[in-house]
């Protein structure tokens, strides 16, 4: 594995790429990796001839007073991971590489951000359709893979490709999670023992959520106080319960089609998010 630190490099390893036809597939990361990131290493090994990731963590896309700080970092151990997983290129940037000295240009991302996260984090989502411009833009991906965990960050993704006729296709895989339902976070790690035992009722929660409309309940607002009602088990601070078309997260009156049910919970040193994305037939 070959690991790259400057847009330049990066640049001409990828024209490299293109000029010998090999298709490649791009995962980008925060870092301390776990298995929700390996799964789309691996899906991207069975469907590209190289694999490219990218490990930044990104200050744009962190607000003031959040955990941009406490993100958890352990370098040396990602690049073993990644190594281990098949990953070709690593692309490691700095943050002044990413933004340079007088940098004049973001992306400012207009809808699918006015509920859920972007709602309770403004300006996430511009950090991240800014970063993933320049990333793109650098490594010229033939498919990016991101996770259903951060469904919104998929919907906003997927209008930032479309919108900017972009020439890369989505790729949205699967949440892996604990053996207990805890979707993996690199943010767990921030847990205290306590929280951790509290932490997969978010998961449980969304399932009663999900089965009552799998038994008819189509009104949003009653999955969403039962969902709540669950969620007491988590702990932590409920910042939101909410349901929405998807893609498009459009409120709905009567619940129909392809629809996601999303909480973030904040507990002392980790916000964690979840969502079930499911279609109603
Ligand atoms: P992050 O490093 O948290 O920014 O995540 C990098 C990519 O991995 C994003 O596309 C995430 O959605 C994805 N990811 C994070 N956790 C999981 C998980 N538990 N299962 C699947 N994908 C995940």
């Amino acid at each position: 594995m070959q690991v790259i630190k400057t847009a330049a490099k990066m640049k001409e390893a990828s024209t490299h790429l293109k000029k010998s036809q090999k298709s490649v597939g791009y995962v980008p990361t925060m870092g301390y990796l776990h298995e929700g990131h390996l799964s789309l290493v691996e899906k991207a090994k069975r469907e590209n001839d190289i694999v490219v990731m990218s490990i930044f963590v990104n200050p744009l896309q962190f607000g003031p007073g959040e955990d941009f700080d406490s993100y958890p970092r352990d370098v040396n151990r990602d690049i073993q991971l990644a190594e281990e997983a098949g990953v070709e290129l690593l692309f490691l940037p700095s943050a002044a590489e990413m933004y340079r000295e007088n940098h004049a240009v973001s992306v400012s991302v207009n809808g699918r951000t006015d509920v859920l996260c972007g709602r309770t984090r403004p300006g996430h989502f511009d950090g991240v359709a800014t970063v993933l411009t320049k990333l793109f833009s650098i490594i010229a991906p033939d498919k990016a893979y991101f996770g259903m965990k951060d469904a919104q960050q998929v919907a906003v993704v997927d209008a930032l490709i479309h919108d900017f006729f972009m020439d890369v296709e989505l790729v949205a895989s699967k949440t892996i999670r604990e053996k207990d339902g805890l979707a993996k976070s690199s943010r767990n790690i921030n847990l205290s023992p306590i929280e951790r035992d509290q932490a997969p009722y978010i998961y449980q929660s969304l399932q009663a959520g999900a089965a009552m409309i799998e038994q008819g309940e189509r009104d949003p607002k009653a999955v969403i106080s039962a969902v709540l009602a669950h969620l007491e088990a988590a702990g932590g601070n409920v910042e939101y319960v909410e349901c929405y078309s998807y893609p498009e997260l459009k409120k709905q009156d009567v619940l129909s089609g392809k629809i996601i049910i999303a909480a973030a919970v904040k507990y002392s040193k980790a916000r964690l998010i979840d969502n079930i994305v499911l279609t109603i037939s």
